[in-house]
């Protein structure tokens, strides 16, 4: 793609935003801000079965912040945990790294190729990563919950064993 091109899909994502707006009821409400560039973003997550089964992003900020995650909420949503984090390793890699993607997944996922090109400006690395870094705040606190409820329970059943 060319450099027109890339600018012009990461345009229609700025735009018209995928799965813009917050979840009432979700399972993981995070928000992350970007105070270099005062992008800042929230992110509502619905987990059924072990999947991502709706994701929504309210997002305020700079065209790349605001591509970027209305990219990531079509790359992730209906999608299983252990994929979403798979994919969101790649696109860090992509971004971060040296080597470009290495998920095959990124080939097939042109709107997001379209971020690679925000490598040169390392400042705007951070607008690119701000909605994948706070979902995956977002998706560690989840899990620490999870495993809290876990012990809590565990906990409640033997001291019901002593009585
Ligand atoms: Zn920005």
């Amino acid at each position: 793609m060319s450099d027109d091109l890339y600018r012009e899909v990461i345009l229609d994502h700025f735009k018209n935003p995928r799965h813009k707006g917050t979840l009432e009821l979700c399972d993981i409400e995070a928000a992350g801000a970007n105070p270099f560039c005062g992008d800042e973003i929230k992110v509502t997550v619905k987990i059924e079965g072990g999947a991502i089964s709706g994701l929504r992003i309210a997002p305020q900020g700079c065209a790349i912040s605001q591509a970027s995650a209305s990219m990531m909420a079509d790359a992730l949503e209906g999608k299983s945990l252990d994929l979403v984090d798979s994919r969101i390793a790649h696109f860090r890699a992509m971004m971060l790294g040296s080597d470009g993607g290495t998920g095959a997944w990124l080939d097939e996922m042109e709107d997001l190729k379209s971020l690679e090109g925000v490598k040169k400006y390392p400042v705007r690395v951070k607008c690119a990563l701000l909605a994948w870094n706070t979902l995956t705040e977002g998706l560690k606190e989840f899990r620490q919950k999870g495993a809290a409820g876990k012990v809590a329970s565990e906990h409640i059943e033997k001291s019901g064993q002593d009585d």
